[in-house]
């Protein structure tokens, strides 16, 4: 039987381990939680339908990322007992007016033949989103997309962590370089996948988000997404803690301490969006997400029994669970659900 060595325990390492050690494998991860980690920054938003991108090859992914999440977060929670902060409250998509509103609602709707799991997609007047989400802007009008949700990137680790460990498979907190004797190797490594390989060539772009508190807010239910205006999104943390997201730095650094620019922009946001309410409270997290040149994740082999996924981009945390049980299925002789010769294209 194939042992499986990870390299590099983010949501993509984890997700491919969770799946192969489910299925009766043996998988040792190692991850030396570089600062700059994506997934532990991550927003965690789950809604790829209403994205303007007309790459299918991403599209068939996201959607079907999407598709598995609720499944594969009941199975995950049920043995390890541990939240996700998995929730699926819809998303706010606001639009500048109701021309671009018409327009994104038909390009959004259309795509629900192919996405019944979208559920329903609803035009909101301005007054409509304000009584949804109280403390937002009434400035926008938007599109309700039912079926968003989002998941607590940092939670999700620890939930894998345990449900690998659960299967008896082996996560190890520290680096790793390949010995000549080991089976296959799993390259994993998001932004620091230059100290491997230079094939496939990935980049990676520094992203800043801003958490914060409202001030003596007293808002009770839970808030959708928020998809703003242009990159701008919202999400909610926890209760009267939100998060505004990002900025997208492309470099060659791998500095991840939070800059004064990014949390005066983000701030300046934040008060656009909740023109009403003081916040307090900020932090800025900074994560690292490793791009290819196209933003398409990169799946396959780059030689002999060294296979790499990488270059998740900004929608990692969507795609990765995916990811995760078909290269299991793959690695291991079973069918998949996509072809992911479409994914290994260098
Ligand atoms: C601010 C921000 C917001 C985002 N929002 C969203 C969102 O709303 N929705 C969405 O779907 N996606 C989102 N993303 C994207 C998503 O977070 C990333 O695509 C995803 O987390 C990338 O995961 P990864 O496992 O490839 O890389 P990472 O999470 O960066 O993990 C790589 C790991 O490899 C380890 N490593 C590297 N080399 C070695 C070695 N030699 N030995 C041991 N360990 C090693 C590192 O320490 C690190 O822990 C966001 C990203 C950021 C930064």
């Amino acid at each position: 039987m194939s042992t499986f060595t990870i390299i590099g325990g983010g949501i993509a390492g984890a997700s491919i381990a969770y799946h192969l050690v489910k299925s009766g494998y043996p998988v040792t991860v190692y991850d030396r939680l570089d600062k700059g980690q994506a997934t532990s920054a991550s927003a965690g938003i789950i809604c790829p339908w209403v994205s303007q991108r007309r790459n299918q090859k991403w599209y068939r992914l996201v959607r079907e990322g999407a598709r598995y999440y609720p499944h594969f977060i009941k199975q995950l929670e049920g043995i390890t007992q541990l939240s996700t902060g998995y929730r699926k409250n819809g998303a706010i998509c606001l639009f500048k007016d109701n021309h671009i509103q018409q327009l994104a609602y038909d390009r959004i709707s259309a795509k629900q033949v192919d996405a019944p799991e979208m559920g329903k997609v609803i035009k909101m007047t301005k007054q409509q989103v304000k009584a949804m989400h109280p403390y937002l802007t009434d400035s926008y009008p938007a599109v309700f997309v039912e079926g968003g949700g989002q998941v607590n990137g940092e939670k999700l680790l620890s939930a894998l962590k345990a449900g690998i460990r659960h299967y008896g498979g082996q996560w190890l907190e520290q680096a790793k370089k390949p010995t000549e004797i080991e089976d296959t190797v799993i390259y994993t490594a998001g932004a620091w996948s230059r100290e491997h390989y230079q094939q496939p060539n990935i980049k990676h772009q520094r992203a800043e988000l801003l958490h914060f508190k409202f001030l003596a807010a007293d808002q009770q239910a839970e808030t959708p997404v928020v998809m703003g205006l242009g990159p701008m999104y919202i999400v909610e943390t926890e209760k009267n803690n939100f998060a505004i997201g990002t900025t997208h730095e492309d470099t060659d650094a791998f500095n991840s301490d939070p800059s004064r620019e990014g949390q005066h922009y983000l701030y300046d946001q934040a008060t656009r969006y909740f023109p009403d309410t003081r916040i307090e409270n900020q932090t800025v997290a900074v994560g690292l997400r490793p791009f290819t040149r196209d933003s398409l994740p990169y799946i396959g082999y780059v030689k002999d029994n060294n296979f790499v996924v990488n270059g998740l981009g900004s929608s990692g945390l969507t795609a990765a669970p995916v990811i995760g049980r078909e290269v299991a299925n793959y690695l291991t002789g079973r069918e998949t659900v996509l072809d992911l010769n479409d994914y290994a294209y260098f």
